[in-house]
């Protein structure tokens, strides 16, 4: 294999309009990513944008090979809420869903989430903001490019991801809300950008991979 680094595209929070519109967009480019999705009952709301049901997550994840990350039980910050709670948020999440990656809710985390985080994952997304060395040096931290209604744009995604292939590193790409209609959320891009990114790096010698088998392929 002559690829030269990796991307890795992560959405956060799994909003029903990306089960509905981004999952078979996806399809269509056989690209697997990551779904960071609360485990909590259904019907949750985050940014006022409705999240899709954990079953109907665990289902289309099994047929695509798409990797499902902790993304906590209530999506409340692991690094304020009481240690007890944190740990049972983590080792919850981890249960429901069989994950091995974390998505720190928020991105926030401390010592003590590192910690408890490492009993139970391989892996932990930060919101810190870079490429990736792969294998990476602190697995746990995990650097982004977390895109948002005001940096994101087509050419900017795609000279990261030229970086990434350029310099050998791994990208770790996080969308939240992406659909074809507007959304208020500040964490918001067209479905139609992200097919033209998905067309621009799916024709790069590069491998679009989910957190977890870049961590077995790279890691040692
Ligand atoms: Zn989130």
């Amino acid at each position: 294999m002559n690829n030269r680094g990796a991307i890795t595209l992560v959405f956060d929070d799994g909003y029903k309009d990306v089960y509905e519109q981004v999952v078979p967009l996806l399809a269509q480019y056989n690209v697997k990513a990551v779904f960071a999705v609360p485990t909590s009952p259904e019907n949750q709301k985050i940014a006022n944008e409705l999240v899709g049901s954990i079953t109907d997550w665990k289902k289309v994840a099994d047929a695509c090979g798409h990797e499902l990350a902790g993304h906590g039980v209530t999506h409340n910050s692991l690094a304020t809420m009481p240690k007890n709670d944190m740990q049972q948020e983590l080792q919850k999440s981890q249960e429901i869903i069989s994950a091995t990656s974390v998505v720190y809710p928020g991105g926030a985390y401390n010592d003590d989430v590192l910690t408890e985080t490492k009993k139970y994952f391989t892996a932990g997304r930060t919101v810190k903001f870079g490429l990736e060395t792969l294998p990476p040096k602190k697995p746990f931290e995990l650097k982004t490019i977390n895109y948002t209604k005001k940096n994101f744009s087509v050419a900017r995604a795609n000279t990261y991801a030229m970086l990434a292939y350029l310099q050998g590193k791994w990208l770790i790409e996080t969308f939240h809300m992406v659909r074809n209609t507007h959304s208020d959320m500040n964490h918001f891009v067209y479905l139609g950008d992200l097919e033209a990114h998905l067309d621009f790096i799916t024709s790069l010698p590069i491998q679009i991979d989910t957190i977890r088998d870049s961590m077995k392929r790279y890691a040692k």
